[in-house]
């Protein structure tokens, strides 16, 4: 397949941010493709459903990517405490550059950092991409996309939490946050609120009769208003630095235990929050180093004693100074490991116990939807770079695949297809809604 061809696809990173598939399938001669099914985030499991369901679609991909990045090997990363489908892969791999690369059960562990240093032995420079250092990291959904060779008009995703029946799904994108979660039989949303991916790394749904499912969509969590994590994710920027002025004894427990730091990068949270005891919203150049936070979010949610905001004060600080164009690669220096990473990783299963989801730690098996969707409506970004151009009217009829949104001449985009057939009924700046006959 060639990169035009890619392109067609509308691939992106199914977990993260978003970036355009197409752009990593263009790098040459690859040290190691790496691929993320660490699925860190507590609760979440669609990759493993992935990985175990649709395994030849996965292997397709994966060997596509192999293939156009000319990579001498691929590393499938993933936790040795899921033995039974390891066994499973090791006998299903279909190629001799792939191999398996069992991880501890830490978190983060599928951060690319991360990985990449767990395959090669490699540091990511600072302000740097995987590529610096030979490796490319693709994630497993993306890699069945890949493989399955058509447009990408649904997407996995696990729904848990407070439901009644948690599962995996695959179902169409732009269906809303109340319409999937209805699929897990969660039907009353009162006194719940809803998070968009994991508990660590998710943001709150603010609304379910309206926000959709997006091609970066991994989970839906429902949660109690009165849980710890909805009461940290409903805290605004004003609240989190009137908490972090009042109450920080700047212990350090924080940089001590910060995954970007164990890993030999300049990144120190109780800087920031030190900063931010001085100065509104730690806009101070001695906590400059919170350009090189991942927003793990280990630091606020588990490392702090106090249940202090770091990771939401580096935030703050890390846009403040990109937004004044300091650039991390231009920092002296060169990440070397902290002799005590390897004591200091945090476990999944003090994770679980800290965030107080022991309660919610279900299977959530892949399940087949029967559902009918009668209407879809698919924001024009769902992607780093700039949103597609549509290509239809409102009237048009479509096909399920079918183009609807082309990525601009020479701009980085994902091109964007039809979920349903139907006709088009709304065409906005930001979206373009679809409706059954
Ligand atoms: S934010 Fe929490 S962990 Fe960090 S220095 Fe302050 S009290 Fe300690
Ligand atoms: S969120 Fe906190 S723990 Fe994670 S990288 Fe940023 S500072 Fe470190």
């Amino acid at each position: 397949m060639a990169e035009n061809s890619f392109s067609q696809l509308g691939l992106v990173g199914c977990g993260g941010a978003g970036f355009p598939t197409q752009v990593k399938l263009t790098a040459n001669n690859v040290e190691a493709l790496i691929v993320n099914a660490a699925e860190c985030e507590p609760l979440l499991h669609k990759d493993k459903e992935i990985l175990k369901h649709c395994t030849a679609d996965f292997f397709k991909g994966l060997v596509t990517s192999i293939d156009a990045t000319r990579a001498k090997a691929a590393h499938i990363g993933i936790k040795k405490k899921y033995s039974e489908l390891i066994a499973y892969l090791e006998k299903a791999i279909p190629d001799k550059r792939i191999k398996l690369l069992p991880l501890g059960d830490f978190y983060p562990a599928g951060d690319e950092y991360e990985l990449v240093y767990e395959a090669t032995g490699k540091l990511i420079p600072y302000g740097g991409i995987p590529l610096n250092v030979g490796c490319v990291v693709m994630n497993v959904e993306t890699l069945l996309n890949l493989g399955r060779n058509k447009p990408v008009t649904t997407k996995f995703l696990t729904i848990t939490g407070q439901v009644p029946h948690p599962c995996t799904v695959e179902i169409p994108i732009g269906i809303t946050i109340r319409e999937a979660l209805s699929i897990a039989g969660l039907t009353k949303l009162d006194g719940l609120k809803i998070i968009d991916g994991g508990p660590m790394m998710g943001k709150l749904v603010a609304d379910p009769e309206i926000d959709v499912v997006s091609k970066t969509c991994g989970g839906l969590i429902a949660l109690p208003v009165e849980h710890i994590l909805i009461q940290k994710m409903t805290r605004g920027d004003h609240k989190n630095s009137r908490i972090a002025r009042s109450a920080c004894d700047q212990c350090t427990d924080c940089s001590e235990l910060c995954p970007r730091a164990l890993l030999g990068y300049p990144i120190r949270p109780h800087k920031a929050m030190r900063t931010a005891q001085l100065t509104p919203y730690a806009k101070s150049d001695y906590a400059i180093d919170s350009v090189f936070c991942s927003e793990c979010g280990l630091c606020s949610l588990f490392s702090c004693p106090e249940d202090l905001p770091p990771r939401e004060m580096c935030m703050i600080s890390k846009r403040f100074h990109l937004g004044k164009g300091v650039k991390p690669a231009e920092f002296a220096g060169q990440p070397q490991v902290h002799p005590m990473r390897n004591a200091r990783r945090v476990s999944i299963e003090r994770l679980f116990k800290k965030l107080a989801l022991l309660d919610y730690n279900h299977k959530a098996p892949l399940q087949q939807v029967t559902q009918r969707f009668e209407k879809v409506t698919l924001p024009l970004k769902m992607h780093i770079g700039a949103p597609v151009t549509p290509i239809v009217k409102v009237g048009d009829q479509v096909k399920v695949g079918q183009l609807i949104g082309a990525v601009p001449e020479g701009k980085l985009g994902a091109a964007l297809h039809a979920s349903i057939s139907g006709k088009v009924t709304a065409l906005t700046d930001r979206a373009i809604t679809i409706a059954r006959d």
